[in-house]
């Protein structure tokens, strides 16, 4: 599942969220750590796991809708982070743009984690729009600087067209 097109530390997230292995509260209190509370730090509804804070939650379920919207492909009905990060293997993209949109699901991963603890250590108010713009904008980036010898423009990153 490794991409070079995004950096490592996009890459071990990931594979930490896929693991199970990122701080979320549920595994802290688990670990015996103390927290004040189990409590999804945006919903408040259920307990923080992985899997509700990156996938199932309604704000990261937005966020998916308009990410598949996004790149064409069929809605996404998926339940854990390894469907996610494996998707593209079920995309029916040629083999570049399969690459592409395998980086755009692994900085979304990124975007929406840095999106939680922006709300838990910070406080902020995350929005669908404000993590869908930052996902397009650092994919974009990373994806044009690193596959090399790419023309690509903003305007064919907006469309997900021409790699
Ligand atoms: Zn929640």
């Amino acid at each position: 599942m490794w991409n070079n097109w995004v950096p490592g530390k996009v890459g071990i997230l990931a594979w930490r969220t896929e693991m199970d292995r990122v701080p979320v509260f549920s595994l802290l209190a688990k670990r015996n750590i103390r927290v004040n509370s189990m409590d999804c730090p945006a919903c408040g509804l259920m307990e923080e796991t992985t899997e509700h804070i990156l996938v199932s939650f309604g704000l990261a379920q937005s966020v998916w809708l308009a990410i598949s919207t996004w790149c064409k492909v069929p809605q996404l009905f998926t339940f854990s982070v390894r469907d996610i990060v494996e998707l593209y293997k079920y995309s029916k993209f040629p083999k570049r743009k399969a690459k592409v949109f395998h980086a755009v699901c692994l900085v979304t991963l990124w975007c929406l984690w840095k999106a939680r603890n922006d709300m838990v250590h910070n406080g902020s108010i995350v929005t669908v729009g404000s993590v869908v713009e930052e996902v397009k904008a650092l994919s974009y980036l990373w994806v044009k600087n690193r596959s090399s010898g790419s023309t690509l423009s903003w305007s064919d990153w907006e469309k997900f067209d021409s790699f």
